[in-house]
């Protein structure tokens, strides 16, 4: 039997609509240092009508991709909804990752066009003669004539371009199951991989985003979206905005602690969205610059493990709740949110849910399988590679030949995460580490995640990152490499002290060194392949203890 509701496909020309029109006075502002720059989403439509009107005069048409070299700023979040909207697809360059990965990816997705802020256009100037399928560039918020561009390239300026453009466009609503976007992966474990998401699966992942057991987002809500718009599909937060109709905050390219601290106290968000080296940066900044930041009701922090000294000095200096959330490129990146459930009465068990890596919601199934294969139970105890499956997780990576890419991580329609853990019967995810960083110490894991978060629970420490090093006895032994906090001090007998009543005996670290700053990735996590060649060119003086 089939039911009597209506087909309408999930379409992000919809949802445009919806955001132009029933909340188009709520606004996407960008910070320009000194103060913001506003748009109401009315004004969004309007501008999206006019570029979609300008890609489509350059010839761009439905499935073409439209890639974008921007920071998070008004202008990104237009292209954002009108390219998928149009029916073309929005490819966000990654701008950190080394130049030969921008242009690969450019290449592997086939850009056609390329939109790219005025301050990074010495950065893209380097990269464009090597893209060969890019036809047009679209330089936003700076000066188009300081791009020469290669034979067969057009530039052009995004304030020109438009001006003469009509502010409606006919968007077609087209099959839900098309392509709207694609992000590749950061490339922190391997060459970054194209993911193609689909109006669909956006649309649902918005909802989700936006849902009590997502976000919890509010129409009064302001986001400081400072994850960047290129990282893992804006942890959708753009199209989740759109539908919710809070308004956006965005850095544009003032990044750093103070920068951000000082847009903070100007536009007082109500919740805002980064990864923990970022946060980790901001709660320094505050030690050194006191500053209310209270009017955050709520920060979500993903991407990494986020260490629980650093959810407690939100809880208890700041009165800020981080929301522990995971996830990936792969899976929109909503995977699961650390809300801890009614029956967790005290404040003990309030914080025990928290710490997780979170609960997944309706949409995302999970389970553990073992190295054998076999699927293990969700007892909270047992342990295995974490796999997912549901309408926003992808199914394979994009390849333009038809060709499989990397199937040997996805296991009859579940997708292999890569990620260890644990599951509790009542749906929360424990990460151990990802498969490839845990340390295989004689026979036995030790979690690199779990000796980082405890090692950064000390006052001295920053940051600590943990690898694992060959060992003639024991395969493979952590090595910790610490930032000390400015102007602090610690010995390696101290730090390795402090851990001995969190780890067994035979788990705390003998080798430890000090740094002065963690490799990152181009998102910003904690780039141990680096730290690892450091390790074997012998970069690193390490201290060895008895
Ligand atoms: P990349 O794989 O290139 O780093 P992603 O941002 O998609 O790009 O990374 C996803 C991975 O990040 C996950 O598989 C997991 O290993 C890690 N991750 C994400 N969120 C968390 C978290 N809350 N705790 C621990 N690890 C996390």
């Amino acid at each position: 039997m089939l039911s009597t509701m209506q087909d309408e496909p999930l379409s992000l020309a919809t949802l445009l609509r919806y955001a132009s029109t029933f909340v188009g006075d709520s606004t996407v502002s960008t910070w320009t240092g000194s103060g913001v720059r506003t748009m109401t989403y009315r004004e969004l439509g309007a501008e999206s009508a006019r570029l979609a009107h300008a890609l489509r005069g350059l010839g761009i048409g439905i499935g073409d991709r439209v890639g974008t070299f921007m920071w998070n700023n008004n202008e990104h979040v237009v292209a954002y909804i009108a390219v998928p909207a149009m029916g073309a697809v929005l490819h966000a360059l990654n701008i950190r990752l080394f130049p030969d990965q921008v242009v690969y990816v450019a290449n592997h997705a086939e850009d056609q066009v390329v939109l790219v802020d005025g301050t990074l256009v010495p950065l893209f100037a380097q990269l464009l003669p090597n893209m060969t399928t890019v036809r047009h560039v679209i330089v936003v918020n700076g000066d188009a004539s300081t791009l020469t561009a290669p034979a067969g390239v057009q530039v052009h300026s995004y304030p020109e371009l438009l001006a003469t453009q009509p502010d409606t466009y006919d968007f077609p609503v087209i099959d839900e199951r098309s392509a709207a976007a694609m992000c590749y992966t950061s490339g922190t474990t391997g060459d970054p991989k194209g993911v193609v998401y689909s109006h669909r699966s956006n649309w649902l992942h918005a909802m989700q985003v936006g849902a009590p057991s997502g976000m919890c987002l509010f129409g009064t809500d302001s986001i400081l979206t400072i994850v960047p718009l290129f990282h893992a599909n804006a942890w959708g937060l753009p199209y989740a905005a759109l539908m919710s109709g809070a308004n956006l905050l965005m850095p544009d390219r003032f990044l750093q602690p103070g920068p951000l601290l000082e847009f903070m106290a100007a536009q007082k968000p109500s919740f805002a969205a980064a990864v923990p080296t970022i946060w980790g940066g901001v709660l320094a900044g505050l030690e050194a610059n006191p500053q209310d930041i209270s009017h955050l009701r709520s920060v979500i922090v993903g991407g990494s493990a986020v260490p629980p000294s650093m959810m407690r000095a939100f809880d208890d200096k700041h009165n800020v709740r981080v929301l522990h959330a995971w996830g990936m490129t792969e899976t929109s990146p909503l995977g699961s949110v650390a809300h801890p459930p009614a029956t967790a009465l005290t404040e003990e068990d309030v914080w025990a849910y928290r710490i997780t890596q979170g609960r997944f919601p309706a949409g995302v199934q999970a389970r553990l399988v073992a190295d054998d294969g076999s699927v293990v139970p969700n007892d909270g105890a047992s342990l295995g590679e974490v796999e997912v499956r549901g309408p926003w997780i992808t199914g394979s990576y994009y390849s333009p030949d038809g060709a499989a890419v990397d199937a040997e991580k996805f296991d009859n329609g579940w997708l292999r995460t890569g990620d260890v853990g644990g599951i509790s019967p009542d749906g929360y995810l424990t990460l151990v580490d990802r498969s490839k960083d845990v340390i295989k110490s004689g026979g036995e894991w030790i979690s690199s995640v779990d000796l980082e978060n405890a090692v950064m629970g000390h006052p001295a420490v920053a940051e600590a990152v943990v690898i694992g090093v060959p060992d003639e006895k024991w395969d493979e032994r952590p090595l910790v490499a610490i930032v000390l906090v400015e102007g602090a001090e610690a010995k390696p007998e101290q730090l390795r002290e402090f851990l001995t009543d969190k780890f067994a005996k035979w788990q705390l670290p003998e080798r430890w060194t000090f740094i002065a700053e963690v490799p990152k990735t181009s998102v910003g996590k904690f780039d141990k392949k680096r730290l690892r060649t450091q390790y074997a060119e012998g970069a690193l003086d390490v201290t060895t203890l008895a």
